[in-house]
């Protein structure tokens, strides 16, 4: 240890979402805040959010809000209640950010730049004075049941409270490598196990294979149960096929209504034409083969379905493909519908947390405060963010998760400070 600096009241661990917001109210709250970022640049997942474009909440009012959080949706109760959508919008609008409203009341920085997002909660911490320091932090230093400041490059910086916002375990190289987990450990917290949520699925078989690079757009797809037969996730929209299994919007957010998923547990079925029942696709299928009557089979299908897609169903649905499209049978024709209706993929994983959205597990809720985020085990000692176990679906609603919980943590350390 090469020595002590005294220096804050609040010393905040992590410059992501979280870290910034938690950071800036507390400055704003009146207290000395230091920031501790181990990259040279703050923000760096909060950059690659929404494709490059930062979806930064969802315009939606509390109860919404709550049903789309999947993991211990009662417990931000009162950090949504504090801090709102509509304050996420107002926080970023007064910052120089004006946003716009998407479909699914996804809410968008107007120039579609992540990185506008980025720079205004970096000008909102500096312009309230924090001060920003690029050192990995090793440890907290935790006396007499009170968090009394951290370790960084062998040195001991000490304040009144210290706020853990390190993120989760998914894309690690943005920094968020899970060193907030092993803080909450080393004083005494339990940490839920962590397995990746919103991520890519692994499916079975050589079909995803041979459909690599093919993306499918206003699709159903449904995930089903295959003991019980139930269906656990249904949406409509986009995906894509890889070399592993299955990617995109729907297949992220089914990902986070599964559960340790093993060969033979789920099944995903994809409805290539959601919009027509199954009648109306027979009626379609009948009049483009009245149109092709003398081709082959393998030629008639064209106008409905994606051209990587055709070899694959006529191999499905096990017709020749070289049979003359006016000797195809009525059981054949629905036979072809029902795999249109239903092709299914047996799934057999997740892809691994590094290339998951969101990490589900974390500091558990149990031990920290919902009102002011404090751990019920260390007084002074704060979390905020995906360090602890909460998740939420897609829409902005992990992003509102952070500002909401680092709002309650950055006030209620600043205040507790002046004590
Ligand atoms: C590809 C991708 C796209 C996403 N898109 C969206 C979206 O559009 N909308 C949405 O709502 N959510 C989105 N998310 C989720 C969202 O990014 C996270 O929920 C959010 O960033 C969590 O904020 P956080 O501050 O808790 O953690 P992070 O943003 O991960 O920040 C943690 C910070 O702590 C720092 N840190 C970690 N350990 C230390 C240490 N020991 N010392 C110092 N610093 C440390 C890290 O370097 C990092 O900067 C996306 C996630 C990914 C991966």
């Amino acid at each position: 240890m090469n020595g002590t600096k005294t220096v804050a009241s609040v010393i905040v661990i992590g410059g992501g979402a979280a870290g910034m917001m938690a950071a800036t109210v507390a400055a704003r709250n009146g207290a000395d805040v230091i920031l501790f970022e181990k990259n040279e640049k703050m923000g760096r997942k909060l950059r690659i959010t929404g494709k490059g474009r930062c979806n930064v909440t969802n315009d939606c009012d509390k109860n919404e809000f709550l049903s789309n959080v999947a993991t211990n949706s009662k417990f931000l109760f009162a950090a949504i209640s504090r801090f709102s959508t509509a304050d996420t919008k107002e926080f970023f609008e007064e910052c120089g950010v004006p946003l716009k409203v998407e479909r699914g009341k996804r809410v968008f920085p107007v120039s579609d730049k992540a990185q506008d997002v980025v720079s205004a909660m970096e000008n909102a911490c500096v312009s309230s004075g924090v001060s920003i320091i690029n050192k990995k932090v090793e440890g907290i230093i935790v006396e007499n049941g009170k968090a009394v400041g951290v370790i960084a490059d062998g040195e001991r910086y000490t304040a009144k409270s210290v706020i853990v916002c390190t993120g989760g375990a998914s894309y690690p190289r943005t920094g968020s490598s899970g060193d907030g987990y092993r803080f909450a450990k080393r004083a005494g917290h339990t940490i839920v196990p962590i397995r990746p949520s919103l991520v890519p699925l692994v499916a079975e078989g050589k079909l995803c294979a041979h459909l690599q690079g093919l993306s499918l757009k206003n699709i159903g797809f449904k995930v089903k149960d295959m003991a019980s037969g139930k269906v656990v996730y249904e949406d409509f929209g986009e995906m894509m096929f890889t070399h592993f299994g299955l990617t995109g919007p729907v297949v992220l957010s089914a990902s986070a209504h599964l559960y340790d998923i093993e060969s033979g547990k789920y099944v995903a079925c994809i409805d290539m034409k959601p919009a027509l029942d199954f009648k109306t696709l027979d009626t379609r299928i009948l009049s483009d083969f009245a149109e092709f009557i003398n081709k082959d089979f393998i030629n008639s299908l064209d106008a409905l379905l994606p051209q990587k897609m055709i070899p694959v169903i006529i191999g499905m649905s096990g017709i020749d493909g070289r049979k003359k499209v006016n000797s195809i049978t009525k059981e054949e024709r629905e036979k072809l519908v029902s795999l249109i209706k239903n092709i299914e993929i047996p799934l057999s994983g997740f892809r691994p947390i590094d290339e998951a959205i969101i990490t589900k597990g974390g500091v558990s809720v149990t031990e920290v405060s919902p009102k002011t985020m404090e751990s019920k085990l260390v007084s002074g000692l704060y979390f905020a963010g995906e360090v602890l176990d909460l998740d939420a679906y897609t829409g902005g609603f992990n992003l509102q998760i952070a500002f909401s919980t680092a709002t309650l943590a950055g006030e209620n350390a600043a205040w507790s400070s002046f004590e």
